[in-house]
Parts: C-alpha cells; structure tokens; sequence
C-alpha cells in the first residue's frame, strides 16, 4: 500500500464555537478524504480571530500532513480573514491575485446578468476575496463569489475553501480535483463490516489482536452496538491501496480470518449491510 496521505482540517468561524451551526463542513471532509485511502490525523475548530488561526495553521504546518484544509472566512466582509491568518503563519504577504480577480469578476458579472445583483462594480469588499497569500494557486468557485487557495508549503498542501457547505463541497468536487488526486492519488478504499455476539468487548479484545497483527495492512475498529445481556459488536475492517484487486483481496483475508476466530471462540456472526 503506498502510503497514506495525512489531512488536517481547520473549520473556522465564531458561529461554530457559540453552537449556532454545527460544523458538518469538517464531516462531510472527512467521510470524503477517508473515502479516497487518506487519514484525517487532526480537526479543530477556531474563532474568527487572525492570532488563533494563525496559530493553528503553523502547529499543523509543524505536524507535516501531507494536505491542510481550512473551511470558513474567504467572504467580502471584515470577519472573513483566513487568507490574512494563512499569510501571517507562513510569514507571505497578501498580494492582489490576477486570476482570483478575474474570477471573482466574472461570478459578479454572472450574478449581475442574471439580475441577482444591482451591478457588478469590483467593490473593494469584493476585491478583498482576491487577495490570497502570495505565492497561493486562485481555485474557482462553482457556486458561490470567493475563489478558494491552494499553497505549498514545504511537504504541505494548504488549501482554504469557503464556509458555506454548497461552495465547499462543489469547489470539492469540481475545481479541486487536479490538487487532490496529486495528494491521494487514484487510491481505492473498502470498507466491510460484521456484527460479532459475544460476551462484551473485552472478551474479543485478544481475538482481535490476533487478527490485527496478522492483517497489518487492514485498519480493524470494534464498536459496540448493544449492550445488555446480547452484546452486539460492530466490527468494522478497512483498507486503501492503488489497486482495488489488491484492497479487496486483503479485506477479505482479515474478514476470513477474523470469522474463523470469532467461531472457534463460539461467538456468532451476522452480516452488516454497507451504508
Ligand atoms: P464563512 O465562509 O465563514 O463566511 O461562512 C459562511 C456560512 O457558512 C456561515 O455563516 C455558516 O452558516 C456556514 N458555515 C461556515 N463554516 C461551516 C462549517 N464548518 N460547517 C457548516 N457550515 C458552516
Ligand atoms: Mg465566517
């Protein structure tokens, strides 16, 4: 298996922190990369606040993920200062962007002949969203105004996406690719699961283990499901490669072993559908 890419996720916003909108970006980014082989090592939550997300940025930086996201903060107005914050933890100035310009004013211009908006005059507030750290990559954004940033920084790919989960996800999914599938390449992810009876997870523990150290290459998490005297656990086997072949012959040789484990320990088995 090459190896797997490390992700870190920064959602910034005050509205997070005060409990006024549930994070979902950082979820949803999540099932995402763990969808194309990656790991999400580390997601926190920051305040609006330059300091603090600066702050964030560099200790990630630190870590050495092979891809940092950060969601939140790229709009027109004051409070949106993630490119600022980027900029001062990697010691850049921000710089007019050509391109992010050309895109921001070509979102107006859509949104104005379509009679969303009065006119698409380049206000400063506007112009602001084209301003990125120098050296960032301008990413268009399919759904909404502010352009998304990509920036390298030493192993690291930084990219900063906007807030709102439909730009988020459709720059995603249609703009991002390219910077994407250089970080993860074309991997393949499987994801199996069964539903083990037994006594309690404790008495599957060294059960497990045997399984685990014989599959290295397959992540097994357990999961308890019921408790009370009919114990269910859900055991989940996963695994991510270049090759699917090699994925699924994998998974199914923990799958075959961890059965042949659970039977002769005289615990029962039963399917769990995929989602
Ligand atoms: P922003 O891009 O920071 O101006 O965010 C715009 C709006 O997107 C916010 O007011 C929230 O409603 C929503 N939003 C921002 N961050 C998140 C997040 N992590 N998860 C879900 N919604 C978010
Ligand atoms: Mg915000």
């Amino acid at each position: 298996m090459s190896k797997q890419a490390k992700v870190e996720i920064i959602a910034i916003g005050n509205e997070l922190l005060l409990g006024d909108v549930l994070d979902t970006n950082t979820n949803w980014l999540c099932k995402r990369i763990t969808g194309v082989g990656g790991q999400v090592t580390r997601a926190a939550m920051i305040r609006d606040d330059t300091v603090a997300i600066a702050d964030e940025i560099r200790s990630a930086l630190d870590r050495l993920p092979d891809l940092i996201i950060t969601t939140g903060g790229l709009g027109p107005t004051g409070d949106d200062i993630t490119h600022q914050a980027v900029a001062e933890a990697v010691a850049r100035p921000l710089k007019l962007h050509a391109e992010a310009l050309t895109l921001v004013k070509a979102r107006y211009e859509t949104l104005a002949e379509k009679g969303y908006i009065k006119d698409s005059a380049l206000t400063e507030a506007r112009k602001k969203m084209a301003y990125l750290p120098k050296g960032a990559t301008a990413v268009a954004n399919p759904v909404g105004t502010a352009p998304a940033a990509v920036l390298q920084i030493g192993v690291s790919t930084l990219v900063s996406l906007p807030g709102v989960p439909e730009e988020m996800k459709g720059i995603y999914e249609e703009t991002l690719p390219p910077t994407l599938r250089a970080i993860f390449g074309d991997s393949y992810y499987q994801e199996r699961a069964i539903i083990a009876h037994c006594g309690d997870e404790s008495s599957l523990a060294p059960i497990l283990a045997e399984v685990v150290d014989a599959h290295p290459e397959v992540y097994i998490k357990s999961r308890a499901k019921r408790y009370g005297p009919e114990v269910r656990i859900l055991l989940t086997l996963s695994a991510a490669g270049d090759a699917r072949d090699e994925v699924e012959r994998r998974i199914q040789s923990a799958l075959d072993a961890l059965i042949a484990v659970l039977a002769t320990a005289g615990f029962g088995v039963e399917d769990q559908p995929p989602d």
